[in-house]
Protein backbone atom coordinates (compact mmCIF):
# COMPACT_ATOMS: atom_id res chain seq x y z
CA UNK A 1 0.00 0.00 0.00
CA UNK A 2 0.53 3.76 -0.90
CA UNK A 3 1.79 5.62 2.53
CA UNK A 4 3.80 8.68 3.15
CA UNK A 5 6.99 7.91 5.46
CA UNK A 6 9.14 10.09 7.07
CA UNK A 7 12.73 8.35 7.16
CA UNK A 8 14.62 9.78 10.41
CA UNK A 9 17.81 8.27 8.63
CA UNK A 10 18.31 10.84 5.95
CA UNK A 11 15.65 12.86 7.22
CA UNK A 12 13.68 12.47 3.94
CA UNK A 13 9.46 12.13 4.06
CA UNK A 14 8.88 10.12 0.57
CA UNK A 15 6.22 7.25 -0.52
CA UNK A 16 6.74 4.10 0.76
CA UNK A 17 5.39 0.36 -0.31
CA UNK A 18 3.55 0.16 3.24
CA UNK A 19 2.54 -3.24 4.12
CA UNK A 20 -1.47 -3.94 4.37
CA UNK A 21 -3.07 -3.96 7.92
CA UNK A 22 -4.06 -7.60 9.16
CA UNK A 23 -7.49 -8.57 9.03
CA UNK A 24 -9.49 -6.64 11.58
CA UNK A 25 -9.64 -8.45 15.08
CA UNK A 26 -13.62 -9.06 16.58
CA UNK A 27 -13.42 -5.51 17.87
CA UNK A 28 -11.33 -4.12 15.29
CA UNK A 29 -12.39 -1.72 12.18
CA UNK A 30 -10.57 -2.01 9.23
CA UNK A 31 -10.67 1.49 7.15
CA UNK A 32 -9.97 3.25 4.15
CA UNK A 33 -8.52 6.41 4.17
CA UNK A 34 -10.07 9.69 2.58
CA UNK A 35 -8.00 12.80 3.43
CA UNK A 36 -5.31 13.36 6.11
CA UNK A 37 -4.56 16.45 7.16
CA UNK A 38 -1.12 17.86 7.37
CA UNK A 39 -0.34 20.62 11.00
CA UNK A 40 2.54 22.24 12.09
CA UNK A 41 3.36 18.78 13.88
CA UNK A 42 4.20 17.02 10.51
CA UNK A 43 5.89 19.81 9.53
CA UNK A 44 8.06 19.39 12.33
CA UNK A 45 8.45 15.46 11.81
CA UNK A 46 9.32 15.99 8.58
CA UNK A 47 11.97 18.20 9.99
CA UNK A 48 13.45 15.63 11.97
CA UNK A 49 12.98 18.07 15.36
CA UNK A 50 9.45 15.68 16.90
CA UNK A 51 8.50 12.65 16.98
CA UNK A 52 9.64 8.88 16.87
CA UNK A 53 8.86 6.02 15.09
CA UNK A 54 7.93 2.43 15.94
CA UNK A 55 10.51 0.83 18.26
CA UNK A 56 12.94 -0.97 15.17
CA UNK A 57 10.98 0.63 12.32
CA UNK A 58 13.42 2.30 9.41
CA UNK A 59 10.57 5.27 9.32
CA UNK A 60 7.32 6.35 10.62
CA UNK A 61 4.09 6.77 8.66
CA UNK A 62 2.93 10.32 8.93
CA UNK A 63 -0.34 11.57 9.38
CA UNK A 64 -3.02 12.17 12.81
CA UNK A 65 -5.87 14.31 11.38
CA UNK A 66 -8.07 11.53 9.25
CA UNK A 67 -10.59 10.90 7.41
CA UNK A 68 -11.70 7.40 6.27
CA UNK A 69 -14.27 5.32 5.01
CA UNK A 70 -15.21 1.48 7.00
CA UNK A 71 -14.75 -1.22 4.98
CA UNK A 72 -15.00 -3.88 7.28
CA UNK A 73 -15.82 -4.61 10.86
CA UNK A 74 -15.14 -7.19 13.08
CA UNK A 75 -17.56 -9.92 14.68
CA UNK A 76 -17.82 -7.72 18.00
CA UNK A 77 -17.70 -4.29 16.98
CA UNK A 78 -21.18 -2.59 17.86
CA UNK A 79 -22.74 0.68 15.99
CA UNK A 80 -20.19 1.04 13.44
CA UNK A 81 -21.25 -0.28 9.89
CA UNK A 82 -19.27 -0.44 6.59
CA UNK A 83 -19.87 2.13 4.27
CA UNK A 84 -19.65 4.56 7.50
CA UNK A 85 -17.41 7.80 7.58
CA UNK A 86 -15.09 7.94 10.65
CA UNK A 87 -12.13 9.53 11.96
CA UNK A 88 -9.72 8.26 14.15
CA UNK A 89 -8.39 9.25 17.73
CA UNK A 90 -4.75 9.46 18.09
CA UNK A 91 -3.12 8.88 21.46
CA UNK A 92 -3.04 5.47 22.63
CA UNK A 93 -2.42 4.02 26.33
CA UNK A 94 0.56 3.83 28.07
CA UNK A 95 -0.22 0.58 29.41
CA UNK A 96 1.66 1.16 32.78
CA UNK A 97 -0.51 0.14 35.33
CA UNK A 98 0.98 3.19 37.44
CA UNK A 99 -1.59 5.15 35.06
CA UNK A 100 -4.24 5.93 36.55
CA UNK A 101 -5.70 8.18 33.14
CA UNK A 102 -4.95 5.55 30.54
CA UNK A 103 -6.17 2.82 33.08
CA UNK A 104 -9.48 4.82 32.85
CA UNK A 105 -9.51 5.44 29.35
CA UNK A 106 -8.13 8.84 29.56
CA UNK A 107 -4.65 8.92 27.93
CA UNK A 108 -4.90 12.08 26.78
CA UNK A 109 -3.96 12.92 30.26
CA UNK A 110 -1.56 10.37 30.51
CA UNK A 111 1.14 10.91 33.04
CA UNK A 112 3.97 8.75 32.62
CA UNK A 113 4.63 10.04 29.11
CA UNK A 114 4.97 6.95 27.60
CA UNK A 115 1.73 7.04 25.89
CA UNK A 116 1.97 6.30 21.69
CA UNK A 117 0.58 8.62 18.97
CA UNK A 118 -0.36 7.56 15.56
CA UNK A 119 1.86 9.18 13.02
CA UNK A 120 3.80 11.20 15.81
CA UNK A 121 5.03 9.10 18.80
CA UNK A 122 5.60 5.75 18.21
CA UNK A 123 3.15 4.53 15.74
CA UNK A 124 2.33 4.56 12.00
CA UNK A 125 -0.11 7.09 11.18
CA UNK A 126 -2.92 7.42 8.97
CA UNK A 127 -1.27 8.76 5.81
CA UNK A 128 -1.62 5.52 4.37
CA UNK A 129 -4.44 3.40 1.77
CA UNK A 130 -5.72 1.67 4.75
CA UNK A 131 -5.64 0.95 8.29
CA UNK A 132 -7.02 -1.18 11.33
CA UNK A 133 -7.80 0.13 14.50
CA UNK A 134 -10.18 -0.49 17.74
CA UNK A 135 -13.28 0.54 17.46
CA UNK A 136 -12.87 2.26 20.83
CA UNK A 137 -10.70 4.67 18.96
CA UNK A 138 -13.04 5.06 15.78
CA UNK A 139 -15.60 7.99 15.72
CA UNK A 140 -18.41 7.66 13.05
CA UNK A 141 -19.44 10.75 11.49
CA UNK A 142 -22.63 11.73 9.52
CA UNK A 143 -22.27 11.19 5.99
CA UNK A 144 -22.54 15.26 5.33
CA UNK A 145 -19.27 16.05 6.37
CA UNK A 146 -17.56 13.91 3.84
CA UNK A 147 -16.18 17.30 2.79
CA UNK A 148 -15.11 18.64 6.04
CA UNK A 149 -14.14 15.42 8.38
CA UNK A 150 -10.78 15.83 8.11
CA UNK A 151 -11.24 19.04 10.19
CA UNK A 152 -12.50 16.81 13.26
CA UNK A 153 -9.01 16.16 14.90
CA UNK A 154 -7.69 19.96 15.09
CA UNK A 155 -11.22 20.80 15.85
CA UNK A 156 -10.83 18.64 19.19
CA UNK A 157 -8.33 20.95 20.68
CA UNK A 158 -10.80 23.62 20.91
CA UNK A 159 -13.42 21.10 21.76
CA UNK A 160 -11.47 19.44 24.89
CA UNK A 161 -10.35 22.91 26.03
CA UNK A 162 -14.37 23.67 26.45
CA UNK A 163 -14.86 20.76 27.93
CA UNK A 164 -12.48 21.49 30.85
CA UNK A 165 -14.09 25.51 30.61
CA UNK A 166 -17.35 23.54 31.43
CA UNK A 167 -15.73 22.09 34.77
CA UNK A 168 -14.10 25.42 35.89
CA UNK A 169 -17.48 27.58 35.21
CA UNK A 170 -18.51 25.58 38.07
CA UNK A 171 -16.71 28.56 40.30
CA UNK A 172 -18.38 31.46 39.35
CA UNK A 173 -21.89 30.08 40.46
CA UNK A 174 -24.18 32.66 39.18
CA UNK A 175 -22.52 31.60 35.71
CA UNK A 176 -23.63 28.18 35.32
CA UNK A 177 -26.38 27.97 32.59
CA UNK A 178 -29.67 26.61 33.53
CA UNK A 179 -29.30 24.69 30.15
CA UNK A 180 -27.09 24.24 27.22
CA UNK A 181 -23.87 23.44 27.26
CA UNK A 182 -21.50 24.66 30.35
CA UNK A 183 -19.32 26.48 28.32
CA UNK A 184 -21.91 28.41 26.74
CA UNK A 185 -20.69 32.60 27.03
CA UNK A 186 -22.71 34.95 29.65
CA UNK A 187 -24.18 38.33 29.08
CA UNK A 188 -21.86 39.39 26.10
CA UNK A 189 -18.94 37.74 27.07
CA UNK A 190 -15.63 38.35 25.55
CA UNK A 191 -13.19 36.04 23.88
CA UNK A 192 -9.77 37.03 21.94
CA UNK A 193 -8.13 34.20 19.64
CA UNK A 194 -4.50 34.15 19.07
CA UNK A 195 -3.56 32.85 15.80
CA UNK A 196 -5.77 32.56 11.91
CA UNK A 197 -4.24 28.73 11.65
CA UNK A 198 -6.84 25.99 11.34
CA UNK A 199 -6.70 25.59 15.46
CA UNK A 200 -7.51 29.20 15.68
CA UNK A 201 -9.88 29.23 12.96
CA UNK A 202 -11.91 26.38 14.16
CA UNK A 203 -11.77 27.29 18.05
CA UNK A 204 -13.17 30.47 16.77
CA UNK A 205 -16.46 29.08 15.45
CA UNK A 206 -16.92 26.75 18.41
CA UNK A 207 -16.91 30.12 20.32
CA UNK A 208 -19.13 31.77 18.46
CA UNK A 209 -21.70 28.64 18.64
CA UNK A 210 -21.36 29.06 22.52
CA UNK A 211 -22.10 32.97 22.14
CA UNK A 212 -18.72 34.67 23.07
CA UNK A 213 -18.27 37.78 21.06
CA UNK A 214 -15.10 36.80 19.30
CA UNK A 215 -11.91 38.38 18.03
CA UNK A 216 -9.33 36.89 16.12
CA UNK A 217 -6.15 38.39 16.65
CA UNK A 218 -3.26 37.62 14.36
CA UNK A 219 -0.45 38.60 12.19
CA UNK A 220 -2.04 38.42 8.61
CA UNK A 221 -3.16 41.79 7.18
CA UNK A 222 -6.81 42.68 7.80
CA UNK A 223 -7.85 42.24 3.86
CA UNK A 224 -5.88 38.70 3.74
CA UNK A 225 -7.94 35.55 3.51
CA UNK A 226 -7.98 34.97 7.61
CA UNK A 227 -9.02 38.20 7.80
CA UNK A 228 -12.11 37.92 5.01
CA UNK A 229 -12.80 34.43 6.51
CA UNK A 230 -12.78 35.32 10.13
CA UNK A 231 -15.71 38.27 9.35
CA UNK A 232 -17.49 36.17 7.13
CA UNK A 233 -18.78 33.84 10.52
CA UNK A 234 -19.15 37.18 12.57
CA UNK A 235 -15.80 37.52 14.35
CA UNK A 236 -14.04 41.07 14.25
CA UNK A 237 -10.56 40.34 12.70
CA UNK A 238 -7.28 42.14 14.09
CA UNK A 239 -4.36 42.14 12.29
CA UNK A 240 -1.43 42.11 14.66
CA UNK A 241 0.71 44.46 12.30
CA UNK A 242 -1.91 47.32 12.84
CA UNK A 243 -3.01 47.06 16.58
CA UNK A 244 -0.32 46.47 19.38
CA UNK A 245 -2.09 43.29 22.04
CA UNK A 246 -1.89 46.17 24.78
CA UNK A 247 -4.68 48.07 23.23
CA UNK A 248 -7.04 45.24 22.95
CA UNK A 249 -8.77 45.73 26.07
CA UNK A 250 -9.32 49.50 25.44
CA UNK A 251 -11.66 48.28 21.73
CA UNK A 252 -13.00 45.30 23.40
CA UNK A 253 -13.60 45.94 27.39
CA UNK A 254 -13.08 42.63 29.70
CA UNK A 255 -11.68 39.85 28.12
CA UNK A 256 -13.22 36.99 29.48
CA UNK A 257 -11.59 34.38 27.39
CA UNK A 258 -8.18 33.96 25.46
CA UNK A 259 -7.94 30.80 23.62
CA UNK A 260 -4.23 30.89 21.75
CA UNK A 261 -3.41 28.76 19.16
CA UNK A 262 -0.38 30.53 17.82
CA UNK A 263 2.79 28.07 19.59
CA UNK A 264 4.37 31.36 20.14
CA UNK A 265 5.55 31.76 23.96
CA UNK A 266 6.45 35.37 23.40
CA UNK A 267 3.33 36.10 22.28
CA UNK A 268 1.12 34.04 24.58
CA UNK A 269 2.80 35.79 27.61
CA UNK A 270 2.66 39.41 26.03
CA UNK A 271 -1.17 38.67 25.74
CA UNK A 272 -1.63 37.55 28.98
CA UNK A 273 -1.56 40.86 31.07
CA UNK A 274 -4.74 41.16 28.52
CA UNK A 275 -6.94 38.98 30.36
CA UNK A 276 -9.88 40.20 32.44
CA UNK A 277 -11.49 39.71 35.95
CA UNK A 278 -12.31 35.91 36.39
CA UNK A 279 -10.88 35.29 32.60
CA UNK A 280 -9.34 32.20 31.56
CA UNK A 281 -6.57 31.73 29.30
CA UNK A 282 -5.97 28.68 27.18
CA UNK A 283 -2.69 27.42 25.90
CA UNK A 284 -3.00 25.03 22.81
CA UNK A 285 0.42 25.39 20.85
CA UNK A 286 3.63 24.18 21.28
CA UNK A 287 6.59 26.33 20.99
CA UNK A 288 9.75 24.85 19.88
CA UNK A 289 12.73 25.01 22.35
CA UNK A 290 14.31 28.60 22.09
CA UNK A 291 16.21 30.98 24.09
CA UNK A 292 14.43 32.11 27.13
CA UNK A 293 12.09 35.54 27.08
CA UNK A 294 11.79 38.39 28.95
CA UNK A 295 8.49 38.22 31.33
CA UNK A 296 6.66 40.69 33.62
CA UNK A 297 6.28 38.06 35.70
CA UNK A 298 5.25 39.75 38.61
CA UNK A 299 2.47 41.58 36.51
CA UNK A 300 1.65 38.45 35.38
CA UNK A 301 1.28 36.97 38.92
CA UNK A 302 -0.76 39.93 40.29
CA UNK A 303 -3.24 39.97 37.73
CA UNK A 304 -3.44 35.99 38.36
CA UNK A 305 -4.52 36.40 41.63
CA UNK A 306 -6.02 39.97 41.97
CA UNK A 307 -7.99 39.16 39.18
CA UNK A 308 -8.90 35.33 40.16
CA UNK A 309 -7.54 34.26 36.47
CA UNK A 310 -7.12 30.70 35.65
CA UNK A 311 -4.22 29.70 32.84
CA UNK A 312 -4.03 26.43 31.42
CA UNK A 313 -3.04 24.46 28.76
CA UNK A 314 -4.16 21.33 26.64
CA UNK A 315 -3.32 18.46 24.53
CA UNK A 316 -4.92 15.98 22.45
CA UNK A 317 -8.11 15.08 23.21
CA UNK A 318 -10.58 12.30 24.41
CA UNK A 319 -13.49 10.34 22.64
CA UNK A 320 -16.02 13.18 24.68
CA UNK A 321 -13.91 15.91 22.35
CA UNK A 322 -14.34 14.23 19.32
CA UNK A 323 -17.73 13.45 20.09
CA UNK A 324 -18.76 16.80 20.74
CA UNK A 325 -16.49 18.06 17.97
CA UNK A 326 -18.89 15.87 15.34
CA UNK A 327 -22.13 17.88 16.57
CA UNK A 328 -19.83 21.34 16.26
CA UNK A 329 -19.36 20.53 12.65
CA UNK A 330 -22.67 19.78 11.72
CA UNK A 331 -23.69 23.07 13.17
CA UNK A 332 -20.89 24.99 11.73
CA UNK A 333 -21.92 23.38 8.55
CA UNK A 334 -25.61 24.56 8.81
CA UNK A 335 -24.60 27.98 10.14
CA UNK A 336 -21.76 28.56 7.94
CA UNK A 337 -21.37 26.18 5.02
CA UNK A 338 -18.91 27.80 2.73
CA UNK A 339 -16.42 29.20 5.34
CA UNK A 340 -16.09 25.79 7.31
CA UNK A 341 -15.14 24.43 3.55
CA UNK A 342 -13.13 26.92 2.95
CA UNK A 343 -11.26 25.92 5.68
CA UNK A 344 -9.83 23.15 3.15
CA UNK A 345 -7.80 25.19 1.09
CA UNK A 346 -5.63 22.45 -0.96
CA UNK A 347 -6.08 18.37 -1.69
CA UNK A 348 -3.09 16.70 -2.89
CA UNK A 349 -1.87 13.26 -3.67
CA UNK A 350 0.18 11.68 -1.42
CA UNK A 351 3.42 12.22 -4.45
CA UNK A 352 3.31 15.64 -3.37
CA UNK A 353 4.00 14.90 0.67
CA UNK A 354 7.50 16.54 0.09
CA UNK A 355 6.00 20.06 -1.21
CA UNK A 356 3.37 19.83 0.95
CA UNK A 357 5.54 19.16 4.21
CA UNK A 358 8.61 20.80 3.29
CA UNK A 359 7.59 23.23 0.95
CA UNK A 360 6.19 26.88 1.67
CA UNK A 361 3.07 26.65 3.78
CA UNK A 362 0.20 27.95 1.58
CA UNK A 363 -3.30 28.27 2.22
CA UNK A 364 -5.14 27.03 5.43
CA UNK A 365 -5.49 23.33 6.17
CA UNK A 366 -3.72 21.22 2.92
CA UNK A 367 -4.89 18.17 2.96
CA UNK A 368 -3.60 14.53 1.42
CA UNK A 369 -5.99 12.63 -0.30
CA UNK A 370 -5.69 9.01 -0.58
CA UNK A 371 -9.42 8.90 -2.19
CA UNK A 372 -8.41 8.53 -5.60
CA UNK A 373 -6.62 5.38 -6.03
CA UNK A 374 -4.20 5.07 -9.02
CA UNK A 375 -5.55 3.38 -11.66
CA UNK A 376 -4.05 -0.39 -11.94
C1 LIG B 1 -2.00 16.64 17.74
C2 LIG B 1 -2.29 15.96 19.07
C3 LIG B 1 -1.00 15.53 19.74
C4 LIG B 1 -0.02 16.69 19.81
C5 LIG B 1 1.31 16.37 20.48
C6 LIG B 1 -0.94 17.69 17.87
O1 LIG B 1 -0.60 18.18 16.61
O2 LIG B 1 -3.19 17.20 17.23
O3 LIG B 1 -3.14 14.86 18.88
O4 LIG B 1 -1.28 15.06 21.02
O5 LIG B 1 0.23 17.18 18.50
O6 LIG B 1 2.03 15.34 19.87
Amino acid sequence: MRAVGFFPEDRAVRVVDHPAPARPGETEVRLGILDVGVCGTDREIARGEYGSGPPGAPYLVLGHESLGEVLEVGTKVTGIRPGDLAVTMVRRPCGDPACPACAAGRPDFCVTGKFTERGIKGRHGFMTEEIVDDQRYVVVLPASLRAVGVLLEPLTIAEKALIEMGDVVDRLPWRRPAVGPRSAAHASDRAVVLGAGPVGLLGAMALLVRGYRTCVYSREPADSPEGTWSRSIGAEYVCGRDVPLAELPRRLGNVDLVYEATGSAELAFEALPLLGVNGLFILTGVPAEKRPIEVDADLVMRNLVLKNQLVYGTVNAGRDAFEAGVADLVEFQRRWPAALAGLVTGRYPPEACHEVLLGARSGIKQVITFAVRPAS
